[in-house]
């Protein structure tokens, strides 16, 4: 952008930061679908291995449409540096790879992304790095679960699918009070509606697949998060290890961060019209949206986030039965369990995203046979009203 970028606000970055442009004077960020870079010389070829000379070597390193993306991703999250990685779980895998060792210790929230759970359970585990899973709520437990190794507390607000949530300033200063990092997934909120740095997270993970592309189209990630730990330890990791970001992926979410704001409003306004309508339908048993008054955490989410997100989950009256009707009734929204999309979609997390759970696990983590999981799109919300209904009789 120009010399002004620090003043601007949230949608001149989004359309704006990060852009450097060629002297062809290109109006749109170009896509750099180059593998190397050359050197003038043999000496300045020694000085940018050495490190003396700032530039581009090689794109498992640096590549101009990915650092795009990443300085316009900073910049909308208020962090000093950002690492783009090959998918959102590419990204948690550098962090910890990047800032953990064996014997080290996490505390995580119970109510993470599956394939999170895991990768900390099976992977991790295996280098001799420990988890120890606590409700996303309970202050106490986080505390309590601390140990002289704790190196990580890690969380998702809100969560999935039930959208708890959970006071990103309170956790940050448990953790800083014992020598950790509070990581927070981001994924839900995205910087449109929440900014964990700003609320003392030390990093924040996005999983760009679902809405800074909001498209649906590309697989990718992104670590955000002070120079030092991000822009020295954990792009170390990924230029060594090698899960980078693509450079046509960056330039799609680079697309896909132009017009965030505009659809996380569209998404919020959607999913708050739904959630009212589903909490009126007498087959609905309870619906779990940190916009209504019902939601325990509503007043928090009210302070924290500047929108209540796409996210709406419910339970039927009808147990698994009534849940799989409603999902193979469905014409319009889609049956898929990606999220984030302009697109409806509609999943029955117990079968699908949280089948790898034990019944007993699943019970503790409140994912009932009835529960469905909606991540509203930007269709028009009768019709997904109608959609919706039709299984529903
Ligand atoms: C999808 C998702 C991930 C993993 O991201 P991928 O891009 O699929 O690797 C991590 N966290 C959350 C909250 C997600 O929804």
């Amino acid at each position: 952008m120009s010399d002004h970028e620090e003043e601007y606000g949230f949608a001149t970055r989004a359309v704006r930061a990060g852009q450097k442009r060629t002297a062809e004077g290109e109006q749109s960020e170009p896509i750099f679908t180059t593998s190397s870079y050359t050197f003038s010389s043999a000496a300045e070829a020694a000085a940018r291995f050495s490190g003396e000379l700032a530039g581009n070597i090689y794109s498992r390193f640096t590549n101009p449409t990915v650092r795009t993306f990443q300085d316009r991703l900073a910049a909308l999250e208020g962090g000093e540096a950002c690492v783009g990685t090959a998918s959102g779980m590419a990204a948690i895998l550098a962090t910890c790879m990047a800032l953990l060792q064996h014997g080290d210790h996490i505390v995580s929230s119970r109510a993470i992304f599956g394939t999170t759970t895991v990768l900390f359970n099976n992977y991790l585990a295996k280098y001799g790095v420990s988890t120890t899973f606590v409700s996303l709520t309970d202050m106490q437990a986080w505390a309590s679960a601390i140990q002289p190794s704790t190196k990580l507390l890690f969380l998702e607000t809100p969560s999935n699918p039930l959208t708890e949530t959970a006071d990103i300033g309170e956790l940050a200063k448990l953790a800083h009070d014992n020598g950790c990092l509070l990581v927070v997934d981001n994924c839900f909120c995205t910087p449109a509606l929440q900014q964990p740095l700003t609320l003392g997270a030390d990093l924040v993970i996005h999983s760009a697949t679902k809405f800074l592309d909001g498209q649906g189209r590309c697989v990718g990630g992104a670590v955000i998060g002070s120079e030092d730990i991000v822009g020295k330890e954990v792009f170390g990791f990924l230029r060594t290890a090698g899960p980078t970001m693509s450079p046509f992926n960056a330039w799609v979410f680079l697309k896909g961060l132009e017009t965030l704001r505009i659809r996380m409003q569209a998404h919020c306004e959607n999913a708050m019209i739904l959630a009212q309508w589903l909490v009126q339908q007498p087959v609905v048993e309870k619906v779990y949206y940190p916009g209504l008054p019902s939601h325990p955490q509503h007043e928090l989410a009210a302070r924290q986030q500047q929108g209540y997100g796409g996210i709406v989950s419910f339970k039927l009256r009808g147990g698994k039965v009534g849940a799989w009707r409603l999902v193979d009734s469905c014409e319009l929204v889609s049956v898929t369990a990606n999220l984030g999309d302009t697109k409806t979609t509609i999943t029955h997390p117990a079968t699908t995203t949280h089948a790898r759970l034990t019944p007993e696990q699943r019970q503790e983590a409140r994912i009932s046979d009835s529960l469905v999981r909606v991540s509203v799109g930007l269709e028009d919300v009768d019709d997904l009203k109608t959609d919706l209904l039709r299984g529903m009789s």
